[in-house]
């Protein structure tokens, strides 16, 4: 099954109107890049309109880096998805490890974000459902039920017609900006085992979920962990904030 390959940046609490135009040029330079990659970037949701008065639509898609489930109403501080919608996002990352870790994303709330992203109709939204295993968790031998314990949670009342919309990220979060990236033999029998469990739970809808690793992704080591077999793509922290290492990057995929 051949999927497209799809690189996302997450520009996390950085970035300015200033790197918006940076990567937006480095980007526009590099049409063959995006005729055969799918490339979002999730900047802060304040710049999400710089981006949009930058970027032709077609070409970099736009994402938020989290969503409030709520429609609207008192949620100082928060972004509905009607909110990001208007501002040109098109993507979600939902279950971040910095926001199941630092920002009250229980499994409970992870599954009302997943659900209501998965509910809106304008724009029908990818969901990158992001997963992943701690240092302790992997010590102890629990990467598998960790990550099955996540998808479980996240995905128990969506259906296979929905999974077109869903986008795995697997980010062990002791490979997230700490320099030690998964060896792509680890990050692939993780994959592995993700698509096993899609399949059994979603058949055929499973085979066509995209796949992306994250953790300390960069220019030297993407082609090795994109070369892997359940490796479709990958989500990018740091060097998401340097235009030519994320255009590389991208070229990997
Ligand atoms: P990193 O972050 O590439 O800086 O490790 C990845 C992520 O958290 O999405």
């Amino acid at each position: 099954m051949q999927r497209q390959s799809l690189v996302i940046a997450n520009w996390k609490m950085n970035g300015s109107r200033h790197l918006v135009k940076q990567l937006a040029n480095t980007l526009r330079n590099a049409p063959e890049v995006l005729a055969d990659v799918t490339v979002a970037v999730c900047p802060p949701a304040v710049l999400l309109a710089a981006w949009q008065s930058e970027v032709f639509y077609d070409q970099v898609h736009l994402g938020a880096q989290d969503v409030n489930e709520n429609a609207s109403g008192a949620h100082t501080g928060e972004h509905s998805l009607a909110l990001v919608a208007e501002a040109g996002a098109e993507y979600v990352l939902i279950g971040h490890s910095e926001r199941r870790q630092f920002y009250g994303d229980t499994e409970q709330r992870i599954q009302a974000k997943v659900e209501s992203a998965l509910a809106a109709t304008e724009p029908k939204f990818k969901v990158v459902l992001c997963v992943g295993e701690s240092e302790q968790e992997r010590e102890a031998e629990q990467t598998m039920q960790v990550v099955q314990a996540q998808l479980e949670s996240a995905l128990q009342n969506v259906t296979s017609a929905k999974m077109a919309q869903v986008v795995i990220a697997y980010e062990p979060v002791w490979a997230i900006g700490t320099g030690k990236t998964a060896s792509p033999a680890q990050a692939q029998e993780v994959h592995a085992f993700i698509r096993q469990w899609l399949q059994q739970k979603y058949d055929a809808a499973g085979t066509s979920v995209p796949l992306l690793y994250g953790g300390s992704v960069k220019a030297e080591n993407a082609e090795t962990l994109f070369a892997e077999a359940d490796i479709d793509g990958g989500l990018i922290g740091g060097a998401s904030l340097e235009p030519e290492a994320f255009l590389a990057i991208c070229r990997a995929a």
